[in-house]
C-alpha cells in the first residue's frame, strides 16, 4: 500500500529556505522502520526541496543571494504573472530529494538540513512525502 503524507507549511517571505527536517524526521520515526527511503516531493512551480548546510545561517542566506546572481530579476522575461525568476530557480533547485534511511533513520551528514525553497511567497506550500 502506498501512503502519501502531506505537511503544509507557512513561508513568511517572498524568498526563504525553511528547515523541514524534523517534519520528515518524525515521518521517519513514525512510519519508516521497515523503509529503505524517503522522497520529498513539493507540487509547486515556484518552490523546490533541497538539501544544504543546517548549522550557519549564512548558508541560507548567500544561497539565495547566489541565485539571484545566476538568476537576475530583469525586465525582459516574457512571463505575465512577472515570477519568471521564482520559476527558473525553482528548476534549478528541483522539486524533490530522494533521501536514504537506515535502520529506522535517515541518512544525513551532521550538517545536512532538508528544505522547503520558497521563491514566491509568502503562501502555505504542501510537502509531499513518500516512504518507500
Ligand atoms: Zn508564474
Amino acid at each position: 500500500m502506498i501512503i502519501l503524507h502531506y505537511i503544509s507549511v507557512k513561508t513568511g517571505q517572498r524568498e526563504d529556505l525553511i528547515d523541514i527536517t524534523d517534519h520528515i524526521r518524525g515521518l521517519v520515526a513514525q512510519y519508516g522502520a521497515d523503509k529503505r527511503a524517503c522522497i520529498v516531493y513539493v507540487p509547486h512551480t515556484t518552490a523546490a526541496v533541497t538539501i544544504n548546510e543546517n548549522a550557519d545561517p549564512d548558508v541560507k542566506r548567500d544561497i539565495l543571494y547566489g541565485l539571484d546572481l545566476i538568476v537576475p530579476a530583469t525586465s525582459r522575461y516574457r512571463h505575465l504573472e512577472g515570477n519568471s525568476p521564482a520559476h527558473i530557480k525553482a528548476s534549478l533547485m528541483g522539486a524533490s530529494q530522494y533521501i536514504l534511511i537506515d535502520n529506522g533513520k535517515l541518512v544525513l551528514g551532521t550538517w545536512q538540513g532538508i528544505y522547503l525553497a520558497e521563491f514566491d511567497g509568502p503562501r502555505t506550500r504542501k510537502v509531499v512525502v513518500q516512504l518507500i
